[in-house]
């Protein structure tokens, strides 16, 4: 991309989805002197309440999609579960960065295990799965345990079960009754995930490798650096590179993986958008995640990824909200402590309702940190105190 061709500050940056991802990236936006408008299928979106307008429509709505992309200088994704067929009419009236392709590929449990695994990549033996019959032959094949997974619309562990010895498998393929993928049980050590950015001329950045620990499905918390040998960070950012040369993918793109005990990596899945393991980025890197999606999409060189400080990132879900207002001021008043909070009204169980970032001198302190500034929040004697996790180190 010639530099004239680079979407200068001024100009409108298109966001389908209205989530958090794309509050965080619309305050970057603005940063750097952007406008932001957002599609939405609901009004008072947290994306909506930091862009300069926000659309309300459906995805299905041609005229409506095709009105919103005719505004934009360029349109991006802060969530990849968008119909082919809408970003097929956004494309044909403004560049949609990444790709329509990317994101079909990403949105789909069963093509993107098949595009890793043609790209040379590693991931855990899986086979596709269509009907009672085609799960039993899986299971007989993958052995227990093993995970089913819907191929489609899965996050957080939702649209996912366990398959143990066993099972009815009759009673679960009634309860899913769609096409899913079985995959073999992995027994990681840790989970680990890498966020890379990829610009219109090819060039890459890629952020420290993060170390997560999940809660119920759920990202718990992160730490950065995560506390892997060098080689395993090696073989992480090869993989991201694999990934985004193999998709000619522009924009941010996040590499969930797990860490088995040998220090080998499996790719668990894709997501072609900015990671809620990257949260962390915002405070603590020279250049966050979403100043680099804003980066990589306006044809702009990326920045520096380089980490500040070690760092911990914990995840505010609605339980905390379960004793009543949680206490801001104790949280707040722990020095290195920074609240993020993403502008939702509901506060429901498990709902991602923002998060903490604290430093330290060591990933494990800020850790700590994090942790301790989340229990704070929760009024004593809430039932939401005695479900968090003391301790996933
Ligand atoms: P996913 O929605 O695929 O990211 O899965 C959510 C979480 O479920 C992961 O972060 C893992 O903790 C766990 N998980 C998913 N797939 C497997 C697997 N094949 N083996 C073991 N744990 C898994």
């Amino acid at each position: 991309m010639s530099e004239c061709d680079a979407i200068y500050p001024g100009s409108i940056i298109g966001v389908m989805g209205s989530g958090q991802l794309g509050r965080m990236l619309a305050i970057a936006a603005k940063r750097l002197g952007y406008r932001v408008h957002t599609y939405s299928a609901e009004s008072d979106t947290p994306t909506g309440q930091v862009a300069d307008f926000e659309v309300l429509g459906s995805y299905d709505d041609e005229q409506a999609v095709r009105t919103f992309a005719r505004g934009l200088d360029v349109l991006t994704f802060e969530f990849e579960n968008i119909p082919a067929l809408t970003v097929e009419w956004a494309s044909e009236e403004c560049p949609v960065r990444p790709s329509g392709n990317a994101l079909h590929i990403c949105q789909h449990r069963l093509r993107e295990k098949i595009f890793l695994r043609d790209a040379g990549l590693p991931v855990a033996a899986f086979q596709s799965v269509s009907d009672e019959a085609g799960l039993r032959c899986a299971v007989r094949d993958l052995g227990v345990p093993s995970v089913l997974k819907t191929a489609a619309f899965g996050y957080d562990g939702k649209g996912q079960r366990k398959i143990g010895p066993g099972a009815d498998l009759a009673a679960v393929w009634r309860e899913f009754n769609q096409l899913a993928v079985l995959e073999a049980w992995v027994p990681f050590e840790r989970e680990l995930s890498v966020i890379i950015a990829r610009g219109m001329d090819g060039s890459t950045e890629v952020f420290p490798v993060c170390e997560n620990v999940h809660s119920n499905h759920i990202l718990d918390v992160t730490l950065v650096p995560a506390r892997v040998p060098d080689v395993v960070v090696r073989d992480a950012r090869c993989i991201a590179e694999t990934v985004v040369r193999a998709l000619d993918f522009v924009g941010v793109l996040a590499v969930e993986l797990f860490q088995l005990a040998d220090g080998s990596l499996l790719v668990n899945e894709l997501a072609p958008r900015t990671h809620n393991s990257g949260h962390f980025s915002f405070d603590a890197c020279v250049t966050s995640q979403f100043e680099q999606q804003l980066r990589a999409v306006c044809g702009l060189p990326l920045g520096s990824t380089r980490l500040l400080r070690p760092v911990a990132m914990a995840n505010l879900l609605g339980d905390v909200w379960e004793g009543g207002e949680p206490d801001w001021i104790s949280a707040l008043s722990l020095p290195e402590v920074k609240l993020h909070l993403y502008g939702k009204v509901q506060p429901r169980a498990a709902r991602k309702m923002g998060h903490l970032v604290a430093f330290g001198d060591t990933v494990e302190a800020a850790a700590d940190l994090v942790r301790e500034a989340r229990s704070t929040l929760v009024r004593a004697g809430s039932p939401a105190s005695a479900t968090f996790p003391e301790s996933g180190l």
